[in-house]
């Protein structure tokens, strides 16, 4: 069966140039993927899509005829999206089992999904879950949840970025995928290093503090007081947390650590099949 993977992450991220550097990798490897699009406000997309939700909804005309706005637009844009969803997965069926009438075409191992630039929007909606849902019932599904690297190198930025993180695992229950993206910009050894060894990343908060002039007091760093505190019982539940995790570092846009991305696919694959599949069979 082929693997879906779902790509998150806030809008400006690169979910979409990452798209178009997977769907050219797997071209590339003969074994073309299932592409669909579920950002409606999207105005190019720089892929050819399989399935797109801009060709059965129109998100400027929602926008007019719902008098909405931009968020208000893209969750009715699902919502109107999601009453097809049996159609999609009709389709998908399709296309991941051998066609007898078409016995050259491959069945298809890849399912790519694309995201509304508005992550709270698919993650927090009904229609989000519930396409998550149908997609997971049918064939094992992945986040690959993109980050901005250069954007996360303060601490807080690091760590707001990684509560988000955990709490889409939380909601979605799916194996996840953390890409550090945008690598040729700056290197992510550092957030590999906060996530492996949780003192250095205690270091890094205590450097910041002292020299941010809106910081805690001379000498009050991370260590004491109520943020002490706060942080040591959040570093033990961001090491179970970061323990469920894959972790992969590319440039979507020179095309680097792409195999690795590839590779940590395969292996929440077969995680999903082992650990996730009997949860979702007993759920319903
Ligand atoms: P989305 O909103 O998450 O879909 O993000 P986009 O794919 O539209 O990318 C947002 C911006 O980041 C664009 O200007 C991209 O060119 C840029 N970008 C995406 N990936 C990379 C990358 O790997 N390196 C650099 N330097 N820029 C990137
Ligand atoms: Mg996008």
């Amino acid at each position: 069966k082929p693997v879906v993977v779902v790509c998150v992450g806030m809008a400006g991220s690169g979910k979409t140039t990452f798209m178009q550097r997977i769907n050219a990798h797997l071209h590339a490897e003969k074994e073309p993927p299932y592409v669909i699009n579920l950002d409606p406000g999207v105005t190019h997309t720089p892929y050819a899509s399989n399935i797109d939700i801009r060709d059965s909804i129109n998100y400027k005309k929602v926008m007019e005829e719902y008098k909405l706005g931009p968020n208000g637009a893209i969750m009715t844009s699902l919502n109107l999206f999601t009453t097809k969803v049996d159609q999609v997965l009709t389709l998908l069926e399709k296309r991941a089992a051998p066609d007898p009438e078409h016995p050259a075409r491959k069945p298809i191992k890849h399912i790519l999904v694309d995201t509304p630039g508005q992550i709270e929007v698919f993650v927090w909606s009904a229609s989000g879950n519930i396409l998550l849902e149908s997609l997971a019932s049918s064939f094992p599904t992945v986040i690959a949840y993109v980050i901005d690297t250069p954007r996360s190198r303060s601490t807080s930025t690091f760590m707001s970025n990684m509560l988000y993180a955990c709490s889409i695992l939380y909601k979605m229950r799916l194996p996840m995928i953390v890409v550090f993206n945008k690598t040729d910009v700056a290197d992510a050894s550092f957030a590999k290093e906060w996530m492996t060894d949780w003192e250095a990343f205690q270091e890094a908060l205590d450097k910041e503090q002292n020299n941010n002039a809106f910081g805690g007091q001379e000498g009050e760093g991370s260590g004491s007081g109520y943020m002490g505190s706060l942080l040591n019982s959040m570093s033990i539940m961001l090491e179970e947390f970061y323990n469920h995790l894959s972790v992969v570092s590319v440039s979507s846009l020179q095309g680097t650590g792409i195999d690795d991305f590839f590779q940590a696919v395969k292996e929440k694959a077969d995680e999903f099949k082992r650990d996730y599949q009997p949860e979702l069979d007993r759920r319903r």
